[in-house]
């Protein structure tokens, strides 16, 4: 059971913490991947921006080259040295290819004579020949041939039949032009083409293509750096080629053909990544701690779930169960009995329920200590649950009671087989505290349905039929059966009355003389308790003692009569007094403790008392009893043993035991006039409590017959109506008086009493 639910414990736990775990985790990764894609979009707005720097900057650097071209080919010698018919190298290589080289740094100049051929060329200020130019031409021929172009378009045609060219009016540069890359010497290059023309901004001219001034500059060294400062970007290289290189910042370069010439790269300026960079290891912390956290809570709480489940179950078993002995408790039994009536029907059977009771439990706690009383009840509990069948539930339900439900038996033999059984197994003695116990037990039992169906019902009358066994001498069975219900309620009546009796103060003592074997002197009185109830009249003390036994009050009782007859006797100084004790009231652990205070409170003479005990306080066997009865005469009070004939194995408890009387009981007596061998029988009893040196008195004396037999004998004492009924202290001097006059007291006294 406890495992089950510490389970289901661990099972909510999960469907509860996994989820939230799974979120946590997913926020935490969601984060990292938006915080990431963040900032890689940053890298790649700060990258794009750059790049159009780049361009805007590589743009004005054209545009420069072909302001510095200007100066040279917008210029009327220029146009002039470069017609066909007035060309001169030897002027432009001093006036525009040293020129341009020496001023601005152009690293080849070519011009492009008006029929489309090279006229000049100069590689970094020397001449060299302009077939040479060619492949250089052929890769930017586009711009040659737009420049060219566009320079005839601009002739507006006169009515003279000559043309009119137009500048632009408002440009950077007044020079009509195209720009853009090329490869030169393996590397990357500016170039600039510029239509060579006059200066004036309308000037009369054939219509006929212009020669071009061709410039190229290579993206390198200072140059490179310039750009690279202009556009603001770092690490700014020329690669020429198409092999993609590995930066990812890059700035494609095509040829006016379209072709690819190579790559301007730089290091891309990346705010995106140095926020991440920054903010990543905190991140990383960030992420780990709460991952780590998650992990703690989730281990915490799986933890604490589990706990509060095994505690639950802990909790759950201890309600329903005993902590003594780990049987079941009464809660339990309940239920079970409960559920085995609800589900009964005739074909399940009989339900047996069984009370068992261990037999004066209460002595063994008193005596032996409550780890003691423990002990015993545990080891009851063993093997009780030993004896149980797989199918009946045994618990405790109360100090020394237990239950035992037995559902399904087809007949009440099965059940008494189970308690026989119970009952073989307590006879063997129990070893407790280095001690063997005899520990019997009484056992009542109802059947449902015999009894009733009824829970309530059949657990009342299982306690009716225990509390019957016991009535009938403990270590025993009874089933349950309708005669005891009525004995139970007359009983219970009886109690209560008590209880109210005791309360209001309505018990009294009377006393009745014992006297030498001639009947004329009172030695002693012996103290008898009265008790009249308003309803129900006198009750005798042999129907109200055994209750006040059962119920708990014998103590209190016995303890009143004894105070009493202290306190009476106080008139009567030369007269003994006899008191009876009842046996649970002699094996209380206070009993001696009682007494002494008693005669010490009241400055009674010890050795005028008697106390009076049964048998019966010997019916347990128990060891602790003779030690009582020695530390009673220990204090000078002398110890009767009363009724005597009518127990047990009367002998053995004379030899175990110096009693100094010996009270013959009253049914000897009263045989003495009808049973043939009473006569030898008593005279017997009497010779034998003389030879142990015992007092012997004879009560219940009715008769003068029986007084005149009794005096034939070695009978110390007479007691009984013949003599004296039990009369009030008042009545006692009065009583004695009477015996010590009358040599037929008999008449007198019995119709007064
Ligand atoms: P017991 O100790 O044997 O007391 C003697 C009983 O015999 C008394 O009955 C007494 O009234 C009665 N009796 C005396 N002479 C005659 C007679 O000639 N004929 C007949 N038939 N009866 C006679 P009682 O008072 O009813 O007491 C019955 C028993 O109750 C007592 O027997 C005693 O065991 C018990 N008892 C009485 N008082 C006390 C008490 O204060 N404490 C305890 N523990 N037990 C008491
Ligand atoms: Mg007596
Ligand atoms: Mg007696």
């Amino acid at each position: 059971m406890a495992i089950n639910k510490t389970d289901n414990g661990a099972r909510l736990a999960n469907a509860i913490l996994f989820p939230v775990v799974g979120l946590v985790l997913l926020a935490v990764a969601f984060s990292v991947a938006l915080i990431a894609y963040t900032s890689r979009s940053a890298d790649d707005a700060a990258m794009e921006s750059e790049r159009r720097l780049l361009r805007g900057s590589t743009q004005l650097q054209l545009e420069l080259l072909a302001k510095e071209q200007e100066g040279a080919a917008v210029w009327d010698l220029a146009d002039y040295y470069t017609r066909p018919v007035s060309v001169s190298t030897q002027w432009l290589d001093a006036n525009m290819g040293h020129w341009l080289y020496a001023n601005h740094g152009h690293d080849q100049i070519v011009i492009v004579g008006q029929d489309g051929n090279p006229i000049y060329n100069a590689l970094r200020g020397q001449q060299i020949d302009p077939g040479e130019s060619r492949p250089l031409l052929s890769g930017i021929w586009p711009l040659i041939a737009r420049t060219r172009a566009k320079f005839i378009t601009r002739f507006r045609s006169l009515p003279s039949g000559l043309f009119v060219i137009e500048r632009p009016l408002n440009g950077f540069t007044r020079s009509i032009h195209e720009t853009g890359f090329a490869l030169h010497e393996g590397e990357l290059a500016f170039v600039s083409v510029t239509a060579i023309s006059p200066e004036l901004k309308q000037f009369v001219a054939k219509r006929r293509p212009p020669a071009v001034l061709v410039s190229v500059k290579k993206l390198q060294g200072a140059r490179l750096s310039a750009l690279g400062t202009r556009s603001g970007v770092n690490g700014l290289n020329a690669t020429p080629g198409t092999d993609q290189p590995k930066e990812t910042a890059t700035f494609d370069v095509r040829s006016p053909l379209g072709m690819p010439i190579g790559y301007l790269t730089w290091t891309a300026n990346t705010p995106g990544s140095k926020i991440l960079s920054g903010v990543g290891p905190v991140l990383l912390f960030l992420a780990v701690t709460i991952a780590g956290l998650t992990g703690v809570v989730l281990f915490y709480t799986r933890q604490n779930t589990r706990r509060l489940a095994e505690s639950e179950a802990r909790a759950q078993h201890a309600a329903l169960h005993d902590s003594l002995t780990g049987l079941a408790n009464r809660d339990f039994f309940a239920d079970r009995f409960r559920e085995e009536l609800a589900g009964w029907s005739a074909e399940k059977g009989l339900v047996g329920v069984i009370y068992i009771d261990l037999d004066h439990f209460k002595d063994i706690n008193d005596t032996l200590g409550h780890a003691a009383g423990d002990e015993v009840i545990r080891e009851a509990a063993r093997r009780l649950r030993v004896l149980a069948p797989d199918e009946a539930t045994l618990a405790r339900i109360s100090g020394d009671e237990f239950a035992l439900l037995l559902p399904g038996y087809a007949s009440r033999a099965s059940i008494e087989h189970i308690l026989r059984r119970i009952q073989d197994r307590f006879s063997v003695p129990m070893y407790i505290s280095g001690t063997h116990l005899h520990v019997s037990l009484s056992v009542g039992a109802a059947l449902a349905p015999d009894d009733s169906l009824s829970m309530g019902e059949l657990l009342r009358k299982a306690d009716i039929a225990l509390y019957s066994a016991k009535g009938a001498g403990r270590g025993r069975w009874a089933f349950f059966d309708v005669s005891m219900e009525e004995h139970v309620r007359t009983r219970e009546n009886l109690a209560h009355a008590l209880r109210d009796a005791i309360g209001q103060d309505r018990l009294h003592v009377v006393y009745q003389p014992q006297t030498t074997i001639d009947g004329a002197t009172t030695l002693s009185v012996e103290a008898l308790l009265r008790w009249t109830d308003p309803k129900m009249g006198p009750v005798s003390p042999s129907v109200f003692v055994p209750i006040a036994e059962e119920i708990g009050l014998i103590n209190e009782l016995g303890l009143y009569v004894l105070r009493k007859a202290c306190e009476d006797a106080a008139a009567w100084p030369h007269l003994g007094i006899a008191v009876n004790v009842s046996p649970s009231q002699f094996r209380h652990p206070r009993f001696i403790d009682d007494l002494r205070d008693t005669l010490e409170t009241c400055k009674f003479e010890p050795t005028r008392l008697e106390i009076e005990v049964t048998e019966t306080v010997f019916a347990d066997n128990d060891s602790n009893i003779l030690s009582t009865l020695k530390q009673v005469q220990e204090m000078g009070v002398r110890v009767a043993l009363d009724d005597f004939g009518t127990g047990y194995s009367s002998l053995s408890y004379l030899r175990r035991f110096p009693f100094d009387t010996l009270k013959i009981d009253r049914s000897f007596i009263a045989d003495l006039e009808v049973a043939p061998h009473a006569h030898s029988i008593l005279s017997t009893i009497i010779d034998l409590g003389d030879a142990l040196g015992m007092k012997v008195v004879a009560e219940g004396i009715e008769t003068r017959q029986q007084a005149a037999i009794l005096q034939r004998t070695n009978c110390d004492r007479l007691q009984g109506f013949y003599l004296s009924r039990p009369v009030s202290p008042q009545d006692v001097p009065a009583a004695e008086a009477r015996l010590a006059a009358g040599k037929e007291p008999l008449a007198a006294i019995s119709l007064s009493a």
